[in-house]
């Protein structure tokens, strides 16, 4: 830290030594190599600074005491007592850093009490950064662990804020994307749609009479089979982006009801697409388990109806809320024509 050991931390250089002074310091025996003397005149001026304290000025003085009673002149002590005054130079800075940082720490804790839980990162922050000042000391060093402890905890938080965001975008039940992830998603298509020219379909697709397969089998049931419905629909999306590397995006649109867009889809094809999915869905054999794992019964059915529309190249204004009525007017034709089956909304 002291590049000329004869010059000290935040001290201007001392004057040299009067004809009497340098007498007596020739008398305790104080080499007469610049460093001692530089010191020890240092610390005999310590109360004409002004940037000192006076419990600073104190010890300082008392340091300065120690160093000519003491009488030992060697190279050891000389960094001994350059230490100590580095110390009691620093100790108000250490002193309100420790604050600043018990502060900090609380504030991280408040803030993390009211997101997720990281007790453990806080304390351990909290304790890293107060041992290192505590401690007194290289500063590069204390000031290396106390970055490194920051680092850790924003680590921590950012994680956390990953997780957040993938959870708000997450339907609970299904684990696949949620009513909010797809309402931004069909926004941003449409738009991408209509700029690249392109073609977008969506799907609206509803267990039919699910109120019934909840009456018969119990909601706990009820809510596996929506979980079913929400993995075929993710397994398609997911097939089809591996093999044909198509864009399509699945999601619960709310209760028992999905909805699907396709990118760069167009009536047909999706008509065809929805077929296949309602295929899948038909033929999967429903297996009902105890808690246990127990199969209590198997090879029920469930059936969905699917409602099929493209956004509309050829008016304006017909956007988001368009295809999604337009979904849905589709729908309701499969729904009234007897479900499990795939109606596409024809214009009027
Ligand atoms: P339709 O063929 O006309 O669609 O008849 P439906 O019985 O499926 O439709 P309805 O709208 O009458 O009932 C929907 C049912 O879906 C009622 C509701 O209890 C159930 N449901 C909605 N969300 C959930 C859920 O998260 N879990 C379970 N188990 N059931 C749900
Ligand atoms: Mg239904
Ligand atoms: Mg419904």
């Amino acid at each position: 830290m002291n590049k000329d050991p004869g010059q000290f931390k935040g001290v201007p250089p001392p004057e040299a030594c009067s004809d009497s002074v340098c007498a007596m310091l020739d008398r305790v025996g104080v080499p007469r190599d610049s460093k001692w003397r530089g010191l020890i005149l240092y610390m005999r001026s310590i109360k004409n600074y002004d940037f000192l304290d006076n419990e600073q000025k104190e010890q300082l003085q008392a340091l300065g005491m120690e160093v000519l009673k003491a009488r030992d002149f060697s190279e050891a002590k000389f960094q001994e007592i350059i230490k100590a005054n580095e110390r009691i130079l620093s100790a108000p800075w250490n002193l309100a850093l420790t604050r600043t940082l018990q502060e900090t720490a609380s504030l991280v804790q408040e803030f993390q009490g009211t997101l997720l839980k990281h007790k453990g990162g806080v304390q351990k922050l909290e304790k890293v950064t107060i041992e290192a000042v505590e401690s007194g000391g290289d500063v590069e060093r204390m000031l290396g662990t106390i970055r490194r402890g920051f680092k850790e905890m924003a680590t921590l938080i950012e994680e956390d804020a990953e997780k957040m965001v993938a959870m708000s975008l997450t339907d609970s039940l299904t684990g696949i994307h949620n009513r909010r992830a797809f309402d931004t998603h069909i926004e941003k298509a449409v738009v991408r749609a209509e700029a690249e020219q392109r073609p977008l379909a969506l799907f609206m697709c509803d267990i039919d009479h699910f109120k019934n397969f909840n009456d018969q089998h119990g909601h706990r049931i009820g809510d596996q089979a929506l979980v079913v419905v929400g993995s075929i629909l993710k397994g398609f999306a997911e097939e089809m982006k591996q093999l044909e590397d198509r864009d399509i995006f699945p999601a619960r649109y709310g209760g028992e009801e999905f909805a699907v867009t396709l990118f760069n889809i167009g009536k047909e094809e999706a008509e065809e697409l929805a077929e296949i999915i309602r295929r899948k869905i038909e033929r999967y054999n429903f297996v009902i388990r105890d808690p246990d794992g127990q199969i209590l019964a198997s090879g029920i059915k469930i059936n969905v109806s699917i409602g099929v529309a493209e956004l509309l190249v050829d008016c304006p204004g017909c956007g988001v809320a368009h295809l999604v009525d337009a979904a849905d007017k589709a729908l309701y034709l499969a729904k009234s024509s007897g479900r499990n089956q795939v109606r596409v909304y024809v214009r009027p």
